[in-house]
């Protein structure tokens, strides 16, 4: 949670820089989506830790509470969901990609709005899922229908699939959801662009799929 002076809100689906700077004026920054609801006044962000990486091992174990960090932001005017909006939602979340999809989540409850919302989530393992227990509250309320696709390994007692987000698992999920739907994909580069292939192929208008790539494969 970053509390940023002057801070007057998001859209649902925008992100933040955060700048790092050292000691010696060598600088660093990288983009982090907001999972807070568009109106909310504190700015949420969930660092995946990237063991090999600059700035996440920093973020995730080397800040503290107090500590300032320098936030450019709020940015993006593509990746937006506005509560104007009015058509059917679908959400494929891949990993810490599920941070702007929580935001329309939260900004979808906070306005009211009452679109459809179908959200279709991977994740290596249950311990990967991101906000548990927020998450299944923020879906029950805004009555979306959840489908986990774990990649290595599911929770005890599960009857789902087990593996990859594939082109048929993404056809077979988008065939439960409406064609007139808008789309926000996010996560890997590699994931929301087997996601996107796999839905326009099965015939959605590019024209309605968003996404946000995090980087990495
Ligand atoms: C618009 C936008 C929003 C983003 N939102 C988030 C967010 O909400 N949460 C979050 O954790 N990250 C998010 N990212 C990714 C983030 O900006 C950084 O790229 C990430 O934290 C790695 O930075 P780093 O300095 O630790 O690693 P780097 O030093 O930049 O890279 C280290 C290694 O990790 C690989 N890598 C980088 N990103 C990923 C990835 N996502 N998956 C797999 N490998 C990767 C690189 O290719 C490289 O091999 C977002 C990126 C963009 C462009």
């Amino acid at each position: 949670m970053l509390k940023v002076p002057g801070w007057k809100g998001a859209l649902a689906g925008q992100h933040i820089d955060i700048r790092l700077t050292a000691p010696d004026g060598y600088q660093a920054a990288r983009s982090y989506s907001l999972s807070s609801a568009a109106e909310a006044e504190l700015a949420a962000v969930s660092v995946e830790l990237m063991p090999d990486g600059e700035v996440s091992p920093y973020l995730v174990r080397g800040v503290s509470v107090g500590d300032q960090l320098e936030v450019i932001g709020p940015l993006g005017g593509w990746f937006v969901w506005r509560p104007t909006q009015l058509e059917p939602i679908r959400l494929i979340g891949g990993g810490s990609g599920i941070a702007p999809l929580v935001s329309i989540l939260r900004t979808h409850i906070q306005s009211g709005n009452s679109a459809p919302v179908h959200l279709l989530y991977s994740v290596r393992t249950p311990d990967y899922v991101y906000f548990h227990d927020e998450l299944m509250e923020l879906t029950a309320k805004a009555g979306a229908d959840v489908t986990i696709q774990y990649t290595r390994q599911a929770p005890a007692g599960w009857t789902g699939t087990v593996g990859r987000l594939d082109a048929a698992r993404v056809t077979t999920w988008a065939a439960t959801t409406e064609p007139t739907s808008s789309t926000y994909i996010c996560g890997p580069t590699q994931f929301v662009e087997l996601a996107s292939d796999a839905l326009v192929a099965a015939g959605a208008d590019p024209a309605t799929v968003r996404t946000e790539r995090f980087g990495g494969k």
